[in-house]
């Protein structure tokens, strides 16, 4: 079949796709309309982390389609309330509210924030966020974003936003005022090419904001769930966020998302938040089946093994190609380039049948199925060792 057989014109040009349909998909591995095949280290930006079509979330969507599809969010459900419960257990925070998508979970986290700052900081609602941040493509969650791109789009902003720079602290306590509410941040900033925030500055920030009587919002909605090799990457740090947003692999690529609050930050009143689909057991199905998969006795540990082989293997390839710093944590890594060819250098590997990310034109990024296979980081190693090496001219070793 060629791609003339499909109306592509049908769908809204919101971004430049490949000429190619995707079919077919079954763990690290994705199929065309030609049957050609692909390794996917894209996985649907970080969101299929059991890889594609697992039986685990097929079976549970499945059956749970024949028992409840949705009954209404204005009713309560035993599956959404089934994946709060554990959500709570495992983040050791004390309500969910469910939500479609990641901005909408920011949306819902800023609302939150502003009613907190409303009922107790005597009309407080600015949070301070990041330069370089992205949380999500409402209008708020754009305001919230640092992302250059943005900057002139849909004027006017959202305001209250003052931006901070990450892993700066004094720059955080110059935009505290009175006005201040939070401070809201990814632990690891994804889409800006996967900077990671120290975890002396995520320390410092929690210490900052109890001193100050402001929430902190993490946003894990790319480093939660298993991502780094912690369920949560707060974990690793040791510290507990007030009000913390997931999504991405918690539905394991159904629309699923969360919005979870302490007791004491969870201030919405009836009608403050809803939504048609929120907390649809079929959805919450998938959640449920992704949670016991990623709790299950070694899998973080076998993420963490697996993130120091990718490790490994981009900063063998940085030292042959002399490239830049291999950043990140587990299996959300980056490979620096030192030159704009990042754009180049994924268009590549698509025709060479591997699939990766360039978030900046100098950084690759990788964010494969958390259930990949050691041959599968050697042979995406090996394909982008060809091209890195056609690119120099033969390889130097
Ligand atoms: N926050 C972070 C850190 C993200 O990486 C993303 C998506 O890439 C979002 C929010 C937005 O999530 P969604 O695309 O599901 O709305």
């Amino acid at each position: 079949m060629t791609l003339h057989n499909y109306a592509t014109q049908a769908l809204m040009e919101i971004t430049a796709r490949p000429a190619t349909v995707f079919v077919k998909g079954e763990g690290s591995w994705l199929w065309d309309h030609r049957g050609k095949r692909y390794l996917d280290f894209v996985q649907g930006w970080a969101v299929n982390c059991l890889g594609h079509s697992p039986m685990a979330i097929a079976d549970a969507i499945s059956q749970q389609a024949r028992e409840l599809i949705t009954p209404s969010p204005a009713y309560y459900n035993d599956i959404a309330i089934a994946l709060a419960v554990k959500l709570t257990k495992l983040s050791g925070l004390d309500e969910v509210f469910f939500t479609n998508c990641g901005a909408e979970a920011n949306e819902g986290a800023i609302k939150l924030a502003r009613k907190y700052g409303a009922l107790n900081c005597d009309g407080a609602y600015e949070i301070i966020t990041f330069d370089g941040a992205f949380h999500g493509r409402t209008l708020a969650t754009m305001s919230a974003s640092g992302k250059k791109a943005f900057e002139l789009l849909f004027e006017p902003k959202v305001p209250g936003f003052p931006k901070a720079r990450l892993n700066d602290l004094a720059s955080v306590k110059r935009c505290i005022g009175p006005k201040t509410v939070a401070i809201m941040l990814e632990p690891i900033q994804g889409e800006a090419g996967v900077l990671p925030a120290t975890d002396q500055f995520l320390r410092d920030l929690r210490s900052l904001t109890k001193e100050h009587g402001l929430l902190l919002i993490l946003d894990e909605i790319q480093t939660g769930i298993g991502r780094t090799g912690k369920m949560f990457h707060y974990e690793h740090v040791g510290i507990k966020p007030d009000i913390l947003t997931l999504g991405k692999g918690l539905g394991g690529g159904v629309p699923l998302a969360a919005l979870l609050a302490t007791e004491a930050a969870s201030s919405f009143a009836h009608g403050d938040q809803g939504g048609t689909f929120n907390g649809n057991p079929l959805m919450c199905a998938a959640g449920l089946a992704v949670l016991a998969a990623v709790s299950r006795k070694d899998f973080l540990g076998s993420v963490t093994e697996k993130g120091e082989m990718l490790t490994a293997s981009l900063a063998k390839l940085a030292k042959r190609y002399r490239l830049g710093e291999v950043r990140g944590r587990g299996l959300l890594q980056a490979l620096a380039l030192g030159k704009p060819v990042a754009a180049e250098v994924a268009a590549k590997a698509f025709e060479a049948g591997l699939l990766l990310n360039a978030p900046r034109p100098d950084t690759l990024r990788f964010m494969p199925s958390l259930t990949l296979t050691q041959g599968e980081i050697e042979q995406m190693a090996a394909i982008l060792d060809e091209i890195l090496g056609k690119a120099k001219g033969g390889a130097q070793h």
